[in-house]
């Protein structure tokens, strides 16, 4: 299946961003070098994420002359997914430090595969950012379901998804649940396993991020 089957979807197939991919894929890779090539990644998503945001005319001076520049028409807010999206999240801030920063704790329930909502803390005002929900697996769909109908609830109206991997099923669950909200994905893997992970997908991501043993508590 490709991005053309899901409307809303952009699938980034950069050729550095494919590079990074078969590094978080990859079962010999460290925890270290899954961070580093994560912030990669969310890095190059984030390009193709906010390619089309709003821009306003910041008149500034060079030392030389007037110039008519640019700033972001609106404040932005990244909001990770605990735990993964702190991955993301931490290199998007990098490179856009003037963002503030959302959080929202969703925990799967490993026998029903159902996400509840465990912590939420957002910036003020969200009704007027721009939104950048981001997490780096897309599965089943409804933790990511879950936190945008959150912060819909919460007054935000521009929200961007931004993923690392993806499948059908989880591309079809927030795209009809959520139509308005445009999705990121570097990949559209094969399907779900009856665990709800993503095959071939890269394990848990939370897990190889952070380097912890799956479901101890
Ligand atoms: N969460 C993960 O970290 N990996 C999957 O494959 C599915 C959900």
């Amino acid at each position: 299946m490709s991005a053309a089957d899901f409307p809303g979807v952009t699938l980034v197939s950069h050729p550095l961003a494919r590079v990074r991919l078969t590094t978080l894929r990859d079962r010999e890779t460290s925890s270290a070098e899954f961070r580093r090539a994560l912030g990669d990644l969310a890095s190059l998503l984030l390009m193709e994420a906010t390619r089309d945001l709003e821009i306003a005319p910041r008149p500034i001076e060079t030392p030389l002359a007037p110039f008519a520049g640019s700033a972001l028409a609106r404040p932005l807010v990244v909001v990770p997914i605990l735990r993964a999206g702190l991955g993301m999240a931490e290199a998007i801030l990098t490179l856009l430090p003037e963002a503030s920063v959302g959080h929202i704790g969703m925990a799967r329930d490993e026998e029903t595969f159902r996400p509840a909502s465990y912590y939420c803390r957002q910036p003020e005002r969200l009704s007027a950012a721009d939104v950048l929900l981001v997490d780096p697996m897309l599965a089943t769909g409804h933790s990511a379901d879950g936190a945008i109908a959150k912060l819909k609830r919460l007054g935000a109206t521009r929200i961007r998804f931004v993923c690392v991997v993806s499948c059908p099923e989880g591309l079809r669950h927030l795209t009809t649940a959520h139509p308005d909200v445009p999705v990121f994905t570097a990949a559209i893997d094969d399907r779900l396993n009856e665990r709800a992970y993503i095959v071939p997908g890269l394990g848990d991501a939370g897990d190889r991020y952070f380097g912890t043993v799956p479901g101890s508590l």
